[in-house]
């Protein structure tokens, strides 16, 4: 696994000849994620899924080449709270065609999106963003990560993980809760206020549908907290084997849609 940002263009060109290239453009944004985590927690948790889908698709024959990270994305339901901050669709649109643009120009035409920020709008302008890019068949784009369709969510995020909560409520467990905790505590402890979390009762009393589909933002749905579930059922070992799993899952989908070479 190469990171675009880390390598001289004659590698690059290297990688480009060899025709074995797949990209990875982990997605995420700035955006609270309770008084526990850290703004970016959706960012970091993609490139960490980056990072463990990487050796599966390496195995089956491609150079995996992880693009550095749009750490910005559409985030409306949570505004209200200290540092939030959101693009416009377009914006974000823009960004991905733009950069998925630049890659076929060098030979780059295999693009998976991982994205780590689950808002309806946001996924749904990564769709666009995709097609946009199909349409001009300069690559073969894939969204993965959070989607908007929930089949493929599923399928990179939530097949074969459930044996690893501990959370007496898994069906209440949502945005900062028990999973991103958990995810956090494996992959950047430093950033996570520990002893915070202690302190945190469950929020399992949420209107989930309003939660699901975005007709309430996150401040009034958990009563300002701004996290739902319980993250004091979360643990490193199982931020550990949730990034294994979905690594394993993301390289599966993608494998299913591409084959290996
Ligand atoms: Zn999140």
């Amino acid at each position: 696994m190469q990171h675009l940002a880390k390598i001289p263009f004659p590698e690059v060109e290297r990688l480009a000849r060899a025709g074995k290239a797949l990209v990875i453009l982990p997605v995420g944004v700035v955006e609270e994620h309770g008084a526990h985590l850290p703004l970016g927690v959706d960012s970091f948790a993609a490139e960490a899924y980056a990072t463990a889908t990487a050796p599966h698709l390496e195995e089956q024959g491609y150079d995996v080449i992880v693009a550095p990270t749009i750490n910005y994305g559409v985030a409306h339901q949570a505004l209200n709270f200290a540092g939030t901050l959101t693009l416009q669709a377009e914006t974000l649109k823009s960004l991905v065609v733009d950069i998925g643009r630049s890659l076929a120009k060098h030979g780059f035409n295999r693009l998976v999106i991982l994205n780590g920020h689950r808002d309806l709008d946001h996924m749904r302008t990564l769709d666009a963003a995709r097609s946009v890019l199909v349409d001009e068949k300069i690559s073969q784009v894939l969204c993965t990560g959070f989607t908007s369709d929930p089949a493929v969510t599923g399928a990179c995020y939530r097949e074969g993980v459930k044996q690893f909560y501990r959370s007496p409520r898994p069906d209440r467990e949502g945005h900062g809760g028990e999973s991103e905790t958990s995810v956090a505590l494996h992959c950047f402890p430093d950033l996570v206020r520990k002893e915070l979390i202690e302190q945190l009762e469950p929020n399992f009393d949420y209107d989930v549908e309003a939660f699901r589909n975005e007709t309430e933002d996150y401040g009034t749905l958990s009563g300002g907290r701004g996290y739902f579930g319980w993250p004091r059922a979360a643990s490193a070992e199982t931020g550990k084997q949730l990034v294994l799993t979905r690594g394993r899952n993301i390289a599966q989908f993608i494998l299913n849609a591409w084959g290996g070479l």
